[in-house]
């Protein structure tokens, strides 16, 4: 997609800080991260949010990509041990601001028992 800023970090046209890179898959640091360890993992094709790729053929496929390359992401970022919370804001009233499925990847300190 021309001017998604998900799109232009695969491409190298926004700069980023890449924890991990596979054929189908980008990692890389949130800009504003809200826990020690914060990273999104996007799948490098572009998808408008999570409901619209777990409903096609594609999108299954780029997410199962993802969910395979899980346990080294997590390694990466040494929170094996540790635990993480893997988040997913599908949608405006989710707080999805960037529409490029992207899964928040948090933890490296107590998170707490609340969702919200
Ligand atoms: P959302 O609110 O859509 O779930 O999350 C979007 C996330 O993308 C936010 O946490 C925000 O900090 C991050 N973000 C937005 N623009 C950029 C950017 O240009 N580079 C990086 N690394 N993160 C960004
Ligand atoms: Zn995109």
């Amino acid at each position: 997609m021309e001017n998604c800023i998900f799109c232009k970090i695969v491409r190298g046209e926004i700069p980023s800080t890449k924890i991990y890179e596979d054929d189908n898959v980008l990692v890389f640091k949130d800009l504003h991260p809200v826990s020690p360890v914060h990273v999104l993992i996007i799948p490098k094709v572009h998808f408008d949010n999570l409901h619209m790729m777990s409903t096609s053929c594609e999108g299954l496929e780029a997410l199962n990509a993802i969910f395979q390359a899980l346990p080294e992401i997590v390694r990466l970022v040494g929170l094996e041990e540790k635990g993480f919370r893997l988040i997913n804001n599908c949608g405006v009233s989710a707080g999805q601001s960037v529409m490029h499925t992207h899964f928040h990847l948090i933890g490296g300190r107590s998170l707490g028992t609340k969702i919200v």
